[in-house]
């Protein structure tokens, strides 16, 4: 039988938004499956190793709770989670988790939060919040029939920008995204996925959630090939409402 382990990095301080349905919907996915999970909170003062790890979700914060676990991050844990994007570990990172991924963040008031530098991205913060539903277009799930397009909620002041080792996940087709300006959407690099979705995104996006489950699958066993298919007509259902109201077009596949 396969097993994954998802680690979920300061559940109890990062997590806006519903993003803890993000495991839930990992974790579901994978029990429907016949693949047992094992999930792991890790917060402040917890050991992180990456050998132990599948799946590292990190979620997103008010600028409060990132200030919280700075010294956390930075001293117990920076050298691990780094140690992890670049091993290629599954890695999904949403909002303040992505900022504190990148290497700076100053925030609207001219503070600094440090972050731990593994991703290629910085983030300024802007006196507007960047606000609402999100539709973006990821050209890495165009496959069978299936758009690639992938709903979210987003809320955020942080604007980002990426550094050339590192791609968008999608181009913004309705929303904000990385900082309303260049049209894109989170980062990505290595197997390491950052998002300002919230909402949770995993249980609107189940292309998006088996993509990050075969990643891991197939770092852990070599003889894994591919997911079967579930019944997500009702998911499909919800985001191809979420994608007609927002873009007044029709999305197509699940
Ligand atoms: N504190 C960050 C910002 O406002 C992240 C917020 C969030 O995770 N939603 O930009």
């Amino acid at each position: 039988m396969y097993e994954l382990t998802i680690c979920h990095l300061y559940p109890d301080l990062l997590n806006l938004y519903g993003d803890r349905g993000n495991i839930i919907a990992l974790t579901k996915r994978c029990e429907w499956r016949g693949i047992r999970v094992h999930s792991r909170p890790v917060s402040l003062g917890d050991r992180f190793s990456p050998d132990e790890c599948d799946i590292l979700f990190i979620g997103g914060g008010q600028d409060y709770e990132q200030s919280i676990i700075q010294d956390d991050l930075l001293k117990g844990k920076r050298e691990a989670i780094k140690e992890a994007v670049e091993a290629g570990k599954v890695i999904l990172a949403v909002c303040g988790g992505m900022q504190l991924l990148g290497r700076y963040y100053r925030t609207h008031d001219g503070k600094d939060i440090a972050c731990i530098g593994a991703v290629d991205l910085w983030t300024h913060g802007s006196h507007d919040r960047l606000i609402g539903n999100l539709v973006f277009e990821c050209d890495f799930l165009k496959k069978d029939g299936f758009d690639g397009l992938v709903v979210g909620f987003e809320n955020h002041s942080g604007k980002t920008w990426m550094g050339p080792g590192v791609r968008p996940m999608g181009k913004v087709i309705a929303g904000f995204g990385n900082n309303g300006e260049d049209g894109f959407e989170g980062a990505v690099y290595k197997n390491t996925y950052c998002t300002y979705s919230h909402g949770s995104l995993l249980p609107k996006n189940p292309a998006l959630a088996d993509h990050l489950i075969t990643l891991a699958l197939k770092n852990r066993y070599t003889d894994f090939e591919a997911l079967p298919p579930l019944d997500d007509s009702l998911e499909a259902a919800a985001r191809e409402a979420m994608i007609r109201r927002l873009t007044g077009k029709q999305g197509s596949g699940r």
